[in-house]
């Protein structure tokens, strides 16, 4: 039971009244035959630029400094971001750090222990409003543009949010069909997504590196969040201004930050080696493999530990390997280019090599360690239990 004296009465009125807004609005453009297929088309635009503006603003520039960037761009993503009314650049991550020093603990602000509605929405029910801003996160307070964006954040939000896409959808006479799909019912279906990061990141899908903590990758969250699904990875790695890291990862996100790099508008995207994250992963994947030999006799443990030591020395050698060629390649990038632009095409076709021999080595330990896994599956679901064919006996 929530105490009264805790509640924040108007995140709570938002928040409960926005949807019937949003939804009424919604019936009434419709049933009054005000339907426009270029307000759809501004709503769609509405919630990727406001969106963008939270995980792009507000998550990879502000709260995890995962690239540089221009502040004309600065200002853009944090008047965008605050269209999503999820309070000011400030406010959201100082919540949001908090989230990621305090995982699943008690200082966590959306500690999905305290369960899935409470991580969704209902921490923001009681939360505090923040006081004075130069004790937190001075690294955010000292840039103008966020003291900016805080103090006048309400009148910011509702020109940005609700006049902005009423003005432009009357350019074609429907500024109710702006106010109610592109602002009311887009903000709604944004919060709700973003607010999704929170809650269903942190209980359904895959523990890809950690299992230490809640975060899961879940790529369903990921196509409606603009790539934030990756979420088990992004609490591994959070400086990495990345969430899905394959290319073919719905990562939004990433592919703007990319474009606004190749446009000279922004620069040093932090972005985490393959060999760290790989290793990562093993280490996950040897900690439940060991986990189930554990249970198994002991001549198949041994089988199992010997079949993959050599595959892992294998692996060790080549992220040596990487290594040792990356730091000459980065020495290489800060010499005469003129006069060393053979070697350097040379350590570079090197270094791709090396790391697709280390991806080759990892994938080859994988595999083996899932064959083993599920023959080890087989065998527990057997009352049999295990026999080894003769050479693979201690
Ligand atoms: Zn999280
Ligand atoms: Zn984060």
């Amino acid at each position: 039971m929530l105490e009264s004296k805790a509640l924040n009465w108007p995140t709570i009125l938002f928040l409960t009244l926005s949807p019937i807004v949003a939804l009424a609005g919604s019936i009434w453009w419709i049933a009054s035959g005000s339907f426009h297929f270029l307000t759809l088309l501004l709503a769609v635009a509405m919630a990727f630029s406001t969106g963008l503006g939270i995980t792009a603003g507000y998550h990879r520039y502000f709260a995890h400094r995962s690239f540089e960037t221009i502040w004309p761009v600065r200002l853009l993503l944090l008047l965008f971001g605050g269209a999503c009314f999820e309070g000011s650049a400030w406010e959201w991550c100082l919540d949001h750090r908090r989230h990621h020093r305090h995982i699943d603990e008690e200082n966590d602000p959306y500690n999905i222990k305290k369960g899935f509605w409470h991580a969704h929405l209902l921490w923001l029910f009681t939360r505090p409003a923040m006081d004075s801003g130069q004790r937190h996160a001075p690294d955010l307070w000292r840039d103008p543009l966020v003291r900016f964006q805080h103090r006048l954040y309400l009148p910011l939000s509702l020109a940005v949010s609700f006049i902005l896409p009423m003005a432009i959808a009357a350019l074609w006479g429907d500024p109710w069909g702006g106010l109610f799909i592109a602002g009311a019912l887009r903000l709604v279906v944004n919060q709700h997504f973003t607010f999704a990061i929170n809650s269903v990141c942190h209980c359904l899908g895959r523990q890809t590196y950690s299992d230490a903590h809640s975060a899961r990758d879940n790529w369903f969250t990921a196509l409606l969040t603009y790539g934030e699904g990756y979420h088990n990875f992004h609490h591994e790695f959070p400086g990495d201004y990345r969430n899905g890291i394959r290319f073919y990862h719905w990562d939004p996100t990433k592919w703007m930050i990319r474009c606004l790099a190749g446009l000279k508008l922004a620069g040093n995207l932090n972005r985490v080696q393959t060999e760290v994250i790989l290793l990562k992963k093993l280490a996950l994947q040897e900690k439940k493999l060991a986990e189930k030999l554990a249970g198994q006799p002991r001549h198949v443990a041994d089988f199992a530990d010997r079949l993959l030591q050599s595959t892992k020395h294998q692996i060790h050698r080549a992220a040596e390997k990487l290594k040792e060629l990356r730091a000459q390649y980065y020495t290489m990038t800060k010499q005469d280019h003129e006069l060393a632009r053979e070697k350097f095409r040379e350590a570079k076709r090197q270094l791709r090599q090396a790391l697709s021999e280390f991806q080759q080595t990892v994938a080859l330990w994988e595999s083996m360690a899932r064959r083993l896994s599920k023959l080890m599956e087989v065998a527990g679901s057997a009352s049999g239990g295990w026999t080894l064919p003769a050479e693979g006996r201690a």
